[in-house]
């Protein structure tokens, strides 16, 4: 049996993986595949429309909120964000927490001036940053909710006037917070929500139209808006894997329940990293992240041998990024109980093979 841990694109619930082979085959008994529909026509038309409903009714979000599904993955969405949000003249905060943050970063500086109010590079961005000051005059403020690289996770998201704009790229839906504090979330589907080539965009419309730059229309959110998420042609199977998703997600239980889950997940592997002597774990513990656990081990010579043994148990995908070495097991929604447990046995035995 494999057990994927990958870190996205990632596992996703084996019902959807069915599901969506067999849209592909035969979409609804039509005779026609997902794939060589029209994205304008009877049969699509739906998917988007309960796609987008399901998202907003998951999150909860108020009315002023729309939600898109756009191309181009979280990167695009690293310079959308801020053409859309930032004038040339003002000046938008940052938090740099590891670096997905700091590209979004480098990327925001191309449409008007950016701030670092706080950043964890220090320490190799092992933590979330706290008690910083948020300039009130910040066109917005921007973070990474979940830092998918270092495991970290942001678990008090601090007030701001200005509006909040988040990559919650690899936390979306994890959790039960509070998503109309956020004026802007953003987060690329092949973790949490589906298939890869897709990003969900959930915007304030109350947030949009307040700059002065021209912006290219497959870039501007109005548009996307206004166009109900069909612009131009979508990604239709990924958009409909998200459909799968999200369904799955309520019949679970919606987020509350999932989180409670993904609480357990978390806390049997960080227990088992803290009370082997073999493994580290390598965020700071009150920022470790639910979704990306992050650990070494403290002797690197067996780190080879343990990703062999890992791999021959049908572990897959727990490798570090390549950034940082050591091993990072994603918890994503859809990852089980039973694989988790399964990673948690593969260490205890190791650990009993190496005494
Ligand atoms: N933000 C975060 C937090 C990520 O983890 C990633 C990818 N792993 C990205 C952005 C980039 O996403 P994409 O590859 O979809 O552009």
């Amino acid at each position: 049996m494999i057990h994927n841990f990958n870190a996205g694109p990632s596992h996703l619930p084996a019902a959807v993986v069915e599901e969506a082979a067999e849209a592909i085959r035969d979409f609804q008994h039509s005779g026609l595949s997902l794939l060589e529909i029209s994205h304008r026509g009877p049969y699509f038309l739906p998917v988007i429309e309960e796609a987008r409903e399901l998202a907003r009714e998951l999150m909860g979000l108020e009315e002023d909120f729309e939600v898109l599904f756009l191309h181009g993955g979280g990167r695009t969405q690293f310079m959308q964000t801020a053409m859309n949000l930032l004038d040339s003249d003002r000046e938008a905060a940052y938090v740099d927490t590891g670096t997905w943050a700091s590209k979004a970063i480098e990327e925001a500086r191309l449409f008007g001036n950016v701030r670092v109010i706080a950043s964890s590079a220090d320490k190799q961005y092992s933590y979330i940053p706290k008690g910083f000051a948020i300039p009130e005059q910040a066109a917005y403020l921007h973070l990474t909710t979940n830092n998918t690289i270092y495991g970290t996770q942001w678990h008090d998201i601090p007030d701001c006037a200005a509006p909040l704009v988040a990559d919650m790229s690899s936390d979306i839906l994890s959790r039960a917070i509070d998503f109309n504090r956020f004026g802007l979330i953003y987060a690329g589907a092949q973790k949490n929500i589906g298939a890869a080539g897709v990003t969900l965009v959930a915007v304030r419309k109350s947030i949009l139209g307040k700059i002065h730059r021209a912006i290219p229309s497959m870039m501007d959110y109005r548009i996307h808006i206004k166009n109900e998420s069909i612009y131009n042609t979508p990604p239709v199977f990924a958009i409909y894997t998200c459909l799968l998703v999200l369904r799955w997600l309520k019949a679970q239980g919606g987020v509350s329940a999932v989180e409670k889950v993904n609480t357990r997940k978390a806390t049997l592997l960080y227990r088992e990293i803290d009370e082997n002597p073999l493994f580290q774990g390598t965020a700071a513990v009150e920022d470790r992240s639910q979704m990306n656990v992050c650990f070494v081990m403290n002797d690197k010579v067996l780190e080879k041998e343990f990703a062999e043994f890992c791999a021959k148990e049908g572990m897959y995908g727990i490798k570090g990024h390549r950034s940082v070495g050591g091993f990072r097991v994603s918890l994503y929604n859809a990852v089980t109980e039973e694989s988790t447990q399964a990673m948690v046995d593969a260490m205890k035995h190791f650990a009993g093979v190496k005494a």
